[in-house]
């Protein structure tokens, strides 16, 4: 970045939010280690932290899930919360860089195993991208796509209902708040084997939801990387 550029909008550390040297990268030095990648057993349909032993964390235990399997970096509390909400509420779409390339790294494995085809981002409602900016996931995900050099199609995937958080709602009511939310733009070609891209994942639902629709319209295999995973 220019200097100019840089007294212009001056770049800030992803997780404290303060302003970053010329040498630090995405998250200051006094952050560095305040994050971790989720280490050890994980549930192996949703990658959500479980008990040694254990394959299936309770949700996916109970219930089926119309994508294939899903992964995400980090767990949805503490810096990393704040950290999303500022992401997401708080104009700081400049994130996305971290996020991404966090995400890059800790699905680098699962990347080569899936060979997705096409990536596409969890849509927000229009109404609510137009008040944001922004959909947050299709931020990430453009920056995947170049990263693994894999299409991204932002428009595939629509937000018809215009839905209540996730994180606000129990689980019954998780899964009403997103039966029927998204459709597939029947236009554009669906690819196989589809990856969803996604900031958190709660339950499921909603990337039940847009799998479901990917499939109707013709993806035999949804896999998902999501930022994190709430507990
Ligand atoms: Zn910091
Ligand atoms: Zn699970």
């Amino acid at each position: 970045m220019s200097n100019a550029a840089e007294l212009l909008y001056p770049r800030r550390c992803a997780i404290c939010d303060g302003l970053l040297g010329k040498k630090e990268l995405y998250v200051c030095t006094d952050c560095r280690d305040a994050v971790r990648f989720i280490r050890g057993p994980v549930c192996r349909k949703c990658g959500r932290p479980t008990e040694e032993g254990v394959l299936l964390c309770k949700t996916c235990a109970e219930r089926r899930h119309a994508f294939e399997q899903s992964v995400s970096p980090y767990e949805y509390r503490d810096e990393m919360r704040r950290s999303v909400l500022r992401f997401k509420y708080s104009g700081r779409a400049e994130y996305a860089e971290f996020f991404a390339r966090s995400m890059a790294v800790y699905a680098a494995e699962k990347i080569r195993l899936w060979k997705p085809e096409l990536i596409v981002p969890v849509p927000v409602h229009p109404a609510r991208k137009r008040k944001r900016g922004y959909n947050q996931s299709a931020l990430i995900a453009r920056i995947l796509s170049s990263e693994w050099e894999l299409p991204f199609d932002e428009k595939l995937l629509i937000r018809r209902k215009r839905t209540k958080p996730q994180t606000e709602l129990d689980r019954t009511e998780r899964q009403k708040n997103v039966a029927k939310a998204f459709r597939c733009e029947r236009s554009r070609s669906v690819p196989g084997t589809v990856l969803l891209i996604d900031d958190i994942l709660t339950t499921g639902s909603t990337l039940d939801a847009c799998a479901e629709e990917l499939k109707k319209a013709g993806a035999e295999k949804v896999y998902a990387l999501c930022l994190c995973v709430d507990e």
